[in-house]
């Protein structure tokens, strides 16, 4: 059975919101019986986009992770309607509010542990992202918060629930908030960039009493011994491991000069991503 899914690149997304404008675009002021009612002017994010920075200094990024309803597989908005058909799972996976039945049912809201589901005050209705399934229902092949993202950050993939599974593994794709087993079918790439912690740095030298950036020095990342991660600096002499977990988590960089110097820092993250600043090699004789 082909069901729907879809993956989104916090990699690629840039904050332009054009995907949560064309989902307003599409859903303000119009009805479309069955699937949703119309969406208010104010108030609704159905497509809503989180920012994240992390850093200091001179080594700092910013991620936004765009959010809606999964749809998920074990969803609790639908454990929660009492099987009345109030929301329900179509055979491709895509999750209804039906926007007659839901009437008057603002429990619903509260059910949804993503916060994705919103209530309209005016028409006393619960709503969610319906994942265009009105329009994939008259032969669209994307919804139009794919097809209106510049940066290809949006991706809808139909196909049997098994591949998506090997596609999920293979590509490293992650769910938000799995521990909550609602399977959702909306996947991330990249998500570290959102819920993980960086540790960087820049590597320079003193050479015949002139300090400049060092460039391939190898920097070593370990913790208790284990080396993690390995990596070279670059032109400019940083250096950044990304992807880590944070809470309290310690570590140890080594940075090497091509055997002839080296230094160690002890970092712990205990607030967010670190950059460790400029790390400089005093005693480093200079290259061939
Ligand atoms: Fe229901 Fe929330 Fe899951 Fe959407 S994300 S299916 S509203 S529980």
């Amino acid at each position: 059975m082909e069901k729907r899914n879809l993956i989104i690149d916090v990699a690629r997304c840039e904050n332009c919101h054009n995907c949560s404008l064309a989902t307003k675009d599409e859903h303000i002021g119009n009805t479309f019986p069955g699937y949703a009612a119309s969406q208010p002017l104010h108030g609704h994010d159905w497509i809503h986009i989180k920012r994240r920075v992390r850093g200091e200094g001179v080594m700092v990024d910013a991620a936004y992770l765009p959010t809606m309803c999964n749809h998920c597989d074990n969803a609790p908005c639908i454990a929660a309607s009492g099987g009345d058909g109030s929301v329900y799972k179509r055979d491709d996976g895509i999750v209804i509010v039906d926007p007659e039945k839901a009437r008057g049912r603002r429990d619903l809201v509260d059910s949804c542990p993503y916060g994705a589901m919103w209530w309209n005050e005016e028409l006393e209705v619960p709503q969610i992202w319906i994942f265009d399934a009105h329009l994939l229902d008259q032969g669209w092949d994307q919804p139009r918060c794919q097809q209106s993202c510049p940066t290809g950050a949006i991706t809808m993939w139909t196909g049997p629930d098994d591949a998506m599974a090997r596609k999920k593994e293979e590509e490293q794709l992650q769910v938000l908030s799995p521990e909550l087993d609602s399977r959702p079918r909306v996947y991330y790439r990249n998500l570290h960039r959102f819920d993980k912690e960086f540790i960087g740095g820049t590597v320079t030298a003193v050479v015949d009493g002139v300090e400049d950036c060092v460039a391939g020095a190898r920097v070593t990342l370990s913790r208790g011994g284990a080396v993690l991660a390995e990596t070279e600096t670059d032109l400019f002499g940083n250096f950044k491991f990304d992807g880590l977990e944070g809470g309290g988590s310690s570590f140890e960089v080594d940075v090497d000069v091509a055997g002839r110097d080296s230094l160690q820092r002890s970092v712990t993250l205990e607030q967010g991503s670190r950059y460790l600043g400029v790390m400089t090699l005093a005693d480093c004789v200079a290259q061939a």
